[in-house]
């Protein structure tokens, strides 16, 4: 979601009259845009900071700014501010569009602006972005969340949940199409209770599933206990709505999730995977897992290891618990020694290791309908359920196309293919 809200930074400096530089030292602003979702934000902002002071020493009009999520918490931003005095802008989530209205005001001879207003409208200039990809393009359809997860720190650094204009979602998506985007990815942090005031998010996806054109739609993220039954089914039957679902699960006990504040229990999500099987047979599904929550027990880790098992994702990203100052989480009682959690995340990782090869295995021989997007010898094309085939274009432009791709072998859980025409 951070490269979309980059790729809106960028929108709003070029109507500015910016250009982007590749290179720190030909630029005249540098804006870092932070992310405190996972893990090491600060540190990593402190060292990118680190690597471009000597710049603003060697010219000191260059402006420095700062924004995000990592930013919108105050203490972080006070502490980034005596780290760094040379930072000439620090800003949060809400007042991204505004940015370059705050550089002017720094070139006008204000020495340093520090906005961190908190703004729960849909962010001016929503709808425009500059895209890098012409193959998939994101698009925001809502901000925020109400979920408040108890390890994480989303709703308090981007609000509650405000959802875009149906209209104004749609009519972006028709000109991403009209200028050839083949795959669209509807972002928001909870994108199943997307609500406009007269659109859910099943409506949502009825209007853009009708658009005219070659192309298919992914979403993310899903909440289980938000995912509609009749989602499922619209994405069974709608052939542009991708066969591909992410759908966090976060532990395998039931205990966990209640302390996770997850509002669902593994008989609830199991139900979901098995609507997905039965409707969307070949449906890609995909995951978040945290490990080591506080009070997990082995017992508890081995619920987590049992769901993944009976689920078998096609992919799962795995984390390590990690606290974020200021959520509950991080004050509980019953914190997880890191040796134990380093322990349960390798198992976790083999487990899956497992399940990725025997899955890859099993696609040997299948064509799997995928949208081409690179080129070479190494062509890489991502399938209808999320899968990266490559595959060798033996000279002939692919990009951007939709090809069939025979699976012929694989190495590491990894496919490799050859088109058939
Ligand atoms: S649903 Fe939970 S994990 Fe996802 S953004 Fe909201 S609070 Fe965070």
């Amino acid at each position: 979601m951070n490269v979309h809200e980059t790729e809106k930074l960028y929108a709003a400096f070029e109507k500015e009259g910016c250009c982007r530089e590749e290179k720190p030292e030909a630029a005249d602003i540098i804006v870092f845009n932070t992310c405190c979702v996972r893990e090491g934000a600060e540190t990593r902002v402190l060292g990118n900071l680190g690597r471009i002071k000597h710049l603003k020493a060697a010219k000191p009009d260059l402006i420095v700014a700062v924004c995000g999520c990592m930013t919108q918490q105050r203490s972080a931003a006070e502490m980034l501010h005596k780290r760094c005095p040379f930072i000439n802008v620090i800003t949060g989530t809400y007042s991204l569009a505004l940015l370059p209205n705050m550089v002017k005001a720094v070139e006008r001879g204000e020495k340093f602006i520090l906005d961190l207003e908190v703004n729960e409208t849909v962010p001016v200039g929503a709808n425009e972005a500059v895209r890098s990809d012409n193959v998939n393009s994101f698009v925001n359809i809502m901000y925020g969340c109400n979920n408040f997860c108890t390890y994480c720190i989303v709703p308090y650094v981007k609000g509650r949940e405000r959802s875009r204009k149906l209209a104004d979602i749609v009519n972006e998506v028709r000109s991403l199409l009209d200028r050839g985007v083949k795959e669209i990815t509807l972002l928001g942090q909870n994108v199943n209770s997307y609500n406009d005031g007269e659109n859910d998010f099943y409506a949502l996806l009825s209007e853009l599933s009708a658009l005219p054109g070659d192309f298919w739609i992914k979403f993310m993220t899903s909440h289980p206990k938000d995912l509609s039954d009749d989602v499922i089914r619209l994405i069974g039957r709608q052939r542009k709505l991708a066969n591909y679902i992410h759908l966090p699960v976060q532990s395998g006990s039931d205990r966990i999730l209640k302390a996770m504040n997850r509002r669902y229990d593994t008989a609830a999500y199991m139900h979901k995977i098995d609507m997905i099987r039965e409707y969307i047979p070949d449906a890609g599904i995909t995951a978040d897992v945290i490990v080591g929550f506080p009070t997990e027990t082995d017992e508890d880790f081995r619920a987590t290891v049992d769901l993944v098992r009976r689920v078998r994702y096609n992919n799962l990203f795995m984390f390590i618990y990690s606290k974020r100052n200021g959520t509950p989480a991080a004050v509980m009682d019953g914190q997880i020694s890191e040796a134990v959690k380093k322990a349960r995340i390798a198992e976790l990782i083999t487990v899956q290791a497992k399940i990725a090869r025997e899955l890859a295995e099993k696609a040997v021989g299948k064509t799997f309908l995928a949208l081409c997007d690179g080129r070479g010898k190494n062509a890489t094309a991502k399938t209808y359920d999320d899968r990266v085939i490559v595959f060798d274009d033996g000279g002939e432009d692919y990009y951007n196309s939709f090809v069939n791709i025979e699976v012929t072998g694989t190495k590491n859980s990894k496919l490799y293919g050859k088109i058939r025409k």
